[in-house]
């Protein structure tokens, strides 16, 4: 499957994205001012490529489903409190165990997180097509910002 542009795309990238340059190998540096990706599962649009690369704008992946490894690290996850939160125990802060009274009281509090905090993971630059591990298709763009918005309006109600 190749990368288009305009589309929206979860990647996995090889861990190198995750790091600053270090000496001999300075890819960070020279193309994005050592400014390494937050989370190694990003989700995003292609904006512009070259035979090689692509630059995208990514953010990080609100949806329930998607790899089942951990966004950060990319451990293999499998209990069911960090597949929600698609964060492995140790990179979420969190324990196994539903630190909730109730399943409805966990998705709740699960949805507050992907709105405040996993939407705010932004990250854009060049990415090695290379470095691209495993990546899928998503429905689009659209479908993402209406999937804040609706996250928002419920926040919203809720608080009130
Ligand atoms: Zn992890």
């Amino acid at each position: 499957m190749e990368l288009k542009i305009n589309e929206c795309y979860e990647i996995k990238v090889k861990k190198y994205m995750t790091k600053k340059s270090v000496d001999g190998f300075d890819f960070m540096k020279k193309f994005n001012n050592d400014n390494p990706m937050p989370f190694l599962i990003m989700v995003g649009e292609v904006i512009k490529e070259t035979p090689k690369m692509v630059y995208m704008k990514m953010h990080g992946d609100i949806t329930e489903t998607g790899f089942d490894c951990c966004l950060k690290c990319g451990c293999m996850i499998t209990n069911p409190v960090s597949r929600y939160f698609r964060l492995g125990p140790f990179c979420g802060g969190h324990a196994y165990e539903n630190p909730f009274k109730t399943e409805e009281a966990l998705i709740e509090a699960l949805a507050l997180y992907r709105k405040d905090y996993l939407s705010k993971v932004v990250w854009e630059g060049w990415i090695p097509k290379s470095a691209i591990v495993e990546k899928r298709k998503m429905t689009s763009k659209i479908d993402y910002e209406k999937y804040v918005e609706r996250l928002s309006k419920k926040y919203e109600s809720e608080k009130k």
